[in-house]
């Protein structure tokens, strides 16, 4: 990809810049080839990937780099824009908002700096893998379990900076957070939370600190950068049982929510329940072209009859529960009491006790896994996916309500219809992925209109996205209007006093600096 300058940044600023940066972190780790720029872009772009294009990337080790890089951006008015190791597929991967950035790639501060499995917690930079992680709590045999996203991998703390969700107990991994050390704008290095103090013993463990607490200041935002932070694990579970309903209808997802979303708040049901419809299972099985060749929506007697021919329901709910046996087996009378009357299935048990083997699909165990990225490839060609993910309350009123509205609008696209909802407590995610070939400009093009249309109509209703692509980060954000957009003018003024040059990832979820104003709408899917 050809170089893209930041706005206001002329050559010869630009090169100053990038000689400032080689002093400071060495010229090999200050990447400004068009193929360096290549492996910056984001993969699975709605659009030319010059939309987001970096104008290369810069990779510390450090926290005092860290701080170097800041000051030379501050300098040389060249924005950044930080990922941890840049995975985010689906929204964005590593790509700017704003063209021109330079990517601030953390990939290379990797170091767990320390790992407690008596009280449960960890504190990483960065870069640490869920795979580096879940290597090391095995290797060490500690008695531990992760929850990691679909993707496994990327990074800990940037999947849950983002907030990033996983299927075990632990699954709202922005909640894990615990104590924060973040490089501000102006180069300053803060730590939140008891972390303020000098030393303090207890900054991982207690979450609030004296004083207002700011660490989710830092998440989904723009006004630092986090180089290290205390997350909290699960202690590994003596046993665990995975009951598994097939649940045959698509309105069928009413009961189970009203069944379940009560077991999850009452916390029989510890986890976050991940309940994907069928097409979350055929996506692994092979591509589109091997069960419907045909373009446009598979029909719904084609729907029918691949449930039958995979013995698949319309969902799918694996429920896991963890701890100790009698528990378990308690929690799952509970369960199976609240299923009856719904479903004469009784549920398929597996049970897994400490020192069993796990398999590289056994997500709510906390494995890590590249597998679910084979969904990358079901329409084939230049394959790319997008999730719609708006929040709902987790009551069937309102799942059945936001699901048959968005079913309409998908089906009326002529787009194949895959939701999911996970029940993280008394919200649910609801995940409908949108595949595309980027090589098929009308594909594209559709799920661009798509897109747009899911998000008028969610907020019309009363829902907004959780979390979105870098071409719809200003729209989400004008969805949040109350009082004029109070928060985000909030937000903008935190912005401008901790980084009044604004080269922190300008333009991020929606929030952009003074500097940076005239960029607000540009750059959209
Ligand atoms: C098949 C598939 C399945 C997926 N399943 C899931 C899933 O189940 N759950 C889920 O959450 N996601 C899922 N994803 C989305 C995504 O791939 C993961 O969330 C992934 O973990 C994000 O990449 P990363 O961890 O490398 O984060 P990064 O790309 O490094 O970071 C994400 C964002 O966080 C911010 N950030 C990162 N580090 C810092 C920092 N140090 N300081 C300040 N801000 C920072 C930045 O804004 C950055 O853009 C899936 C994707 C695919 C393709």
């Amino acid at each position: 990809m050809q170089l893209t300058l930041p706005p206001g940044l002329s050559p010869q600023g630009f090169d100053a810049a990038v000689k400032a940066l080689q002093g400071a972190v060495g010229p090999g780790w200050v990447m400004t080839t068009d193929e360096d720029r290549d492996a910056y872009a984001d993969i699975y772009a709605p659009g030319p990937e010059t939309l987001w294009g970096a104008s290369g990337a810069v990779a510390p080790q450090t926290v005092e780099e860290v701080q170097a890089i800041v000051r030379i951006a501050n300098e040389h008015k060249l924005p950044l824009w930080t990922v941890a190791r840049g995975k985010n597929l689906g929204y964005g991967t590593a790509a700017p908002r704003m063209p021109g950035s330079m990517v601030l790639d953390l990939g290379r501060m990797d170091k767990i700096l320390e790992l407690d499995p008596t009280l449960g917690y960890c504190v990483i930079e960065p870069g640490v893998g869920f795979m580096d992680l879940y290597e090391r709590i095995q290797r060490d045999k500690l008695p531990l379990m992760m929850s990691v996203p679909g993707n496994g991998w990327g990074s800990v703390l940037g999947n849950a900076l983002d907030h990033g969700i996983g299927y075990t107990p632990y699954g709202v991994h922005a909640k894990n957070l615990c104590g924060l050390e973040v490089v501000l704008g102006n180069g300053d290095l803060v730590r939140t939370g008891l972390g303020a103090m000098e030393k303090n013993q207890a900054w991982h463990l207690f979450p609030f600190g004296y004083g207002p607490t700011w660490d989710h200041m830092f998440s989904q935002s723009n006004l630092g950068v986090v180089t290290k932070a205390g997350m909290w694990i699960m202690p590994e579970p003596e046993t665990s049982l995975e009951l598994t309903y097939d649940i045959p209808n698509a309105d069928d997802i009413g009961w189970v929510i009203d069944t379940l979303a009560p077991l999850k708040i009452k916390g029989i049901v510890e986890q976050s329940i991940f309940i994907p419809s069928w097409l979350g299972k055929m996506v692994i099985k092979g591509q589109r072209k091997d069960f419907w060749d045909k373009p446009g929506a598979i029909p719904e007697w084609r729907v029918q009859e691949l449930l039958k021919e995979h013995k698949l329901g319309y969902w799918q709910v694996a429920l896991r529960l963890y701890g100790n046996e009698g528990i378990v087996k308690a929690q799952a009378e509970v369960v199976k009491a609240a299923f009856k009357p719904h479903l004469d299935t009784p549920p398929h048990e597996k049970w897994w006790h400490q020192g069993d083997p796990t398999n590289v699909m056994d997500t709510t165990l906390g494995v890590p896994s590249a597998v679910p990225l084979q969904m990358g490839d079901w329409v084939g060609g230049k394959s790319a996916h997008m999730g719609f993910s708006p929040v709902v309350p987790a009551t069937g009123k309102h799942v059945l309500d936001q699901m048959h509205r968005s079913r309409k609008i998908i089906d009326a696209h002529d787009v194949d219809f895959y939701a999911s909802f996970t029940i993280g407590g008394r919200f649910c995610n609801n995940v409908n992925m949108l595949m595309y070939d980027r090589d098929k400009p009308e594909d594209v093009d559709r799920i661009k209109k798509l897109f747009n249309a899911l998000i008028a109509d969610a907020a019309a209703n009363g829902y907004a996205e959780y979390r979105t692509h870098l071409g719809w980060m200003d729209a989400i954000s004008n969805t949040f209007n109350f009082q004029d957009h109070a928060m985000r003018r909030m937000t903008e003024k935190v912005k401008d006093a901790l980084d009044p040059n604004g080269i922190l990832s300008p333009g991020k979820n929606g929030i952009w600096p003074s500097a940076y104003a005239a960029q607000r709408g540009k750059n959209l899917a």
